[in-house]
């Protein structure tokens, strides 16, 4: 193999530059927690991508990763991030050194009968392929499964990386609406972190009446001033105030945007006879809901699930981003990887709205 020498020295240095990442590993009475590590800049293997990291948001499902309470699938750290191609495996077309991506964590083989049904995130290629060693990392690399099938998609030039790193999250929910909202109804966002308020900038082209509910009063003052809806306080009676909102029905829809069994049974109190519960927040494992399934049956009320999000919800989410720069105001900490630790708590707290990861 012939080198010239900047190419000899860079590729020298490619091997022995040591990256930051943070991963999961146990710890000694079993549990999980997050560490930073120093792991060896990843070398593409034949169809990969290796992405150096720009931004990556902090998920509430990150949090439960840390606690070990996530079910939905495999304990990786970071699946909201955005960055720059750093080298492209054998076989890559398409992509280049230093393209702008999203790289989706997860993607569906669009050929079983579940992508063919609409189901594309409950396929069984879904969860099983991920970025390695996770979106907390200043260098990842991205398998050949999700290049292949579409999964890594281009940043628009105007576009940040801090916007960029909404991407998955805003996917996730213009999916559940898309799915199970409808124009002109009454809609309860139980939840009015990040992902309630994301919900709640979604519906507003619908003509939805919002109304958005939480216990942090923090998160109650910051939705107040994103003007999204009707601001209740989740300890306040939010049954009556639904009621007397909705012509004594209650609401057509309630988005559960928390994990929280209270949440979703505040959820089912407040939604009409006929009217649907979106679990949307993972809950814990093991949560079991104390709630009468005959109250359930007699008020025809469904509970509907949305879990995770496509390369064309993506695709969508991206002209959404570009579109509304209020997105970019749920952005209200950043943190780099080194200090990891004031970013979880920071998020965990309820105080903040979305938290950014920085290399
Ligand atoms: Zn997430
Ligand atoms: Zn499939």
């Amino acid at each position: 193999m012939k080198f010239g020498r900047f190419s000899l020295i860079s590729a020298l240095w490619r091997r022995t530059q040591r990256v930051k990442s943070i991963v999961l590993a146990q710890d000694r009475d079993g549990g999980t927690k997050a560490r930073l590590t120093q792991l060896d800049v990843p070398s593409p293997g034949r169809g990969e991508l290796v992405v150096k990291m720009e931004a990556c948001g902090l998920c509430g499902t990150d949090l439960e990763k840390m606690r070990g309470e996530y079910t939905a699938s495999m304990p990786v750290l970071g699946h909201e991030a955005v960055g720059v191609v750093y080298a492209v495996g054998e076989g890559v077309n398409g992509f280049k050194e230093g393209d702008r991506v999203f790289p989706h964590h997860h993607v569906p083989c669009y050929e079983c009968y579940y992508c063919r049904s609409g189901s594309e995130t409950m396929c069984d290629m879904y969860r099983k392929s991920n970025i390695d060693p996770g979106g907390f990392s200043e260098y990842f690399r991205v398998p050949s499964w999700n290049v292949s099938k579409g999964g890594v998609l281009r940043l628009p030039d105007e576009m940040s990386f801090e916007t960029g790193a909404l991407i998955e999250p805003v996917a996730c929910c213009l999916r559940a609406i898309r799915t199970h909202a409808k124009s002109g109804e009454t809609v309860l966002i139980a939840g009015a972190g990040p992902v309630g308020l994301m919900h709640a900038l979604l519906l507003e082209p619908m003509e939805v009446k919002v109304m958005l509910t939480d216990v942090s009063r923090a998160r109650l003052d910051f939705a107040e001033r994103m003007h999204l809806g009707l601001v209740l306080d989740a300890k306040g009676d939010v049954q009556s105030r639904v009621k007397s909102e909705s012509q004594g029905r209650g609401a057509d829809l309630a988005i559960i945007a928390s994990g929280s069994k209270d949440a979703i049974i505040q959820g089912l109190t407040s939604v009409r006879k006929g009217g649907r519960v979106l679990l949307f927040g993972v809950p814990p494992k093991g949560s079991v809901l104390g709630y009468d399934i005959s109250d359930l049956y007699n008020s025809g009320q469904q509970i509907v699930t949305s879990y995770g999000a496509t390369d064309a919800d993506a695709r969508e989410t991206i002209g959404i981003l570009d579109s509304n720069p209020e997105f970019g105001r749920l952005i209200t900490d950043r943190f780099p990887l080194s200090n990891f630790g004031d970013a979880v708590e920071a998020a965990a707290s309820g105080r903040s709205m979305k938290v950014l990861i920085s290399p």
